[in-house]
């Protein structure tokens, strides 16, 4: 393995921040009621601001079934 650096820079600039896990999830309820089912979308505590943000979650569809 090359020396690559695995570290990241801040990517959480621009997006919206949460204290709490549970204030990042009424974030996407409030989300999906204004403007509807807007995919799988999870929250997620960041590492580099120490707050939530939520979006996309990977593995779409997994999370939900299908109907
Ligand atoms: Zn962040």
């Amino acid at each position: 393995m090359s020396s690559k650096r695995r570290i990241r820079r801040k990517s959480c600039t621009g997006k919206r921040r949460f204290i709490t896990w549970e204030a990042a999830i009424a974030a996407i309820r409030s989300l999906v009621r204004a403007r509807g089912p807007q995919g799988p979308l999870n929250a997620y505590r960041c590492q580099f601001c120490n707050g939530f943000h939520f979006g996309h979650a990977p593995g779409a569809g997994r999370l939900f079934p299908r109907f």
